[in-house]
């Protein structure tokens, strides 16, 4: 990495540092976020942008960053050419998230010249040297890189670019990271919310980036997701959705008794009209959270349940810690406890030495799951990796037939789904005017599933309805309201 480029350096990504255990764990509870002058002052009048990739846990971040330039006096615009800062929040999952963010900074460079003082990268992108260096070497108009450690302190690092006369700052602390408590936000929804319960990943799955960019797993307290989840059900929201790379894994690292199951629960009798969680790891869904799910009409039985691969080599091979049969044992007993559960899932296509027999055994499990949603993927290795050291070895030929098959088997399910709910009277949490057709509304069941119905009534807006099925495709439904 050619360092004499950076002209305000401070740290740069080290994946070996990522990988290190995070003993000297620190919850660190900072009371208010403290804004200083320079910033109010420097924040008046002027406009933020900010474009998010990736999961809800970007979205999140985002929504915190915005809280902070909220508190800074800046309004925000969903015009990148009318932005005095542009921020882009990264995602390094996947190949074409990763590219689709080089064409967006790219698209950054001529509102650099003009009104921007100020383009940023933050998020999981900034997590690895590849990234960052070419970021360093193609784009000179990014003057400020961030890791995702830096979010606490993105006002500091922003105080400093600016005190430095706009020079290129890069801090990425590559660690197992810290959490902190009572972020400013500026929440994109006014009834659906993202809360965080934990940060971070101890699985390493073998193709996964993430407990290299997001760091170690670490739970915030049990009081404080409650204390927050209390105020949002004060505030009139509808929905929440606790979010973690894990989460069944949640309070692991607490050694307080604290459990996923009775962080639900106790979440549960804030009486919340819906509650969710995303992600769940199939190795860490005990008994005890499927007890609890099936026991409360509140928790949404719409589990998001990642196989990745229905062959047990190729399981293993990505790091999974289950099998194929330990899978369906885990479906089955959700299914005779929680009574109208449905399941989505993500599988990954193509990992190396993956065969024709192997890709068959997830087509197997996508038939005897039948999933009522899934996110598909080509598998790309991603640099820095144990997987990314075998051999790409399967023909993007071969992975692209075998991802138009899989997204065939899949529709079949997801169609024969949709078809069952014609008839049927459903709740749908209202989002609003659909995005393409003015004269409809969109919103979702409790099954998670999009539906669009007639209706100009704008006070329908985050309320929970009952809306008849009339008819369906294979990704949405359309509806009449029932009453
Ligand atoms: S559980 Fe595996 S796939 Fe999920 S974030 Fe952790 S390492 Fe990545």
């Amino acid at each position: 990495m050619k360092k004499k480029k950076i002209d305000n350096f401070i740290s740069l990504p080290c994946l070996a540092n990522a990988r290190l255990k995070n003993d000297d764990q620190n919850i660190i509870h900072r009371d208010c976020f403290v804004v200083d002058d320079f910033l109010k002052e420097y924040g008046k009048n002027k406009k933020y942008f900010i474009r998010t990739f990736g999961c809800q846990a970007n979205v999140r971040d985002s929504e915190i960053v915005a809280g902070l330039f909220d508190k800074m006096n800046m309004t925000q615009t969903e015009k990148m050419d009318d932005a005095d800062i542009i921020v882009i929040n990264t995602c390094a999952v996947r190949e074409n998230a990763v590219d689709k963010m080089f064409g967006e900074i790219g698209q950054c460079k001529s509102y650099r010249q003009k009104k921007c003082q100020v383009c940023a990268i933050i998020g999981c992108v900034c997590e690895q040297p590849s990234n960052v260096d070419k970021i360093l070497n193609t784009y000179p108009h990014v003057n400020l890189i961030l890791g995702t450690h830096e979010l606490p302190y993105f006002c500091d690092n922003l105080s400093s670019l600016l005190k430095n006369g706009y020079k290129r700052l890069v801090n990425v602390k590559s660690q197992g990271g810290s959490v902190f408590e009572n972020f400013p936000s500026h929440r994109q929804n006014k009834y659906k919310a993202f809360v965080n319960i934990m940060y971070g990943c101890n699985k390493f799955c073998t193709y996964c980036i993430v407990p290299f960019t997001r760091g170690r797993e670490r739970s915030r307290l049990m009081k404080d997701i409650i204390n927050e989840c209390n105020e949002l059900v004060l505030q009139g929201y509808q929905e929440i959705t606790l979010l973690g790379q894990n989460v069944n894994a949640y309070g692991k690292d607490l050694n307080d008794g604290s459990t996923f199951a009775k962080l639900l629960e106790q979440i549960a009798n804030l009486n919340i009209p819906r509650l969710r969680f995303t992600t769940s790891h199939p190795f860490d869904f005990s008994d005890d959270i499927i007890d609890v799910i099936a026991k409360y009409p509140n928790i949404m039985k719409s589990i998001h349940l990642p196989v990745q691969s229905g062959n047990d080599q190729i399981l293993r091979l990505m790091g999974r810690r289950y099998n194929s049969q330990s899978y369906r044992d885990l479906v089955d007993k959700m299914r005779r406890k929680i009574p109208g559960l449905t399941l989505s899932t993500d599988i990954i296509v193509g990992f190396p030495n993956e065969t024709e027999e192997q890709f068959e055994d997830t087509l197997k499990m996508v038939d005897y799951v039948k999933y009522e949603s899934a996110f598909t993927f080509i598998y790309s290795p991603r640099c820095g990796t144990p997987a990314a050291k075998l051999i790409d070895n399967v023909s993007d030929e071969i992975k692209h037939e075998r991802f138009n098959r899989l997204v065939k088997c899949l529709e079949k399910h997801i169609s024969n789904y949709a078809n069952s709910m014609v008839g049927n009277v459903f709740n749908v949490l209202v989002d609003g005017p659909s995005k393409n057709n003015p004269l409809m509304f969109s919103g979702y069941t409790e099954e998670n599933k999009l539906v669009h119905f007639p209706s100009k009534n704008l006070s329908l807006i985050g309320k929970i309805i009952k809306v008849k099925i009339i008819s369906s495709h294979t990704y949405s439904l359309i509806g009449e309201i029932y009453e």
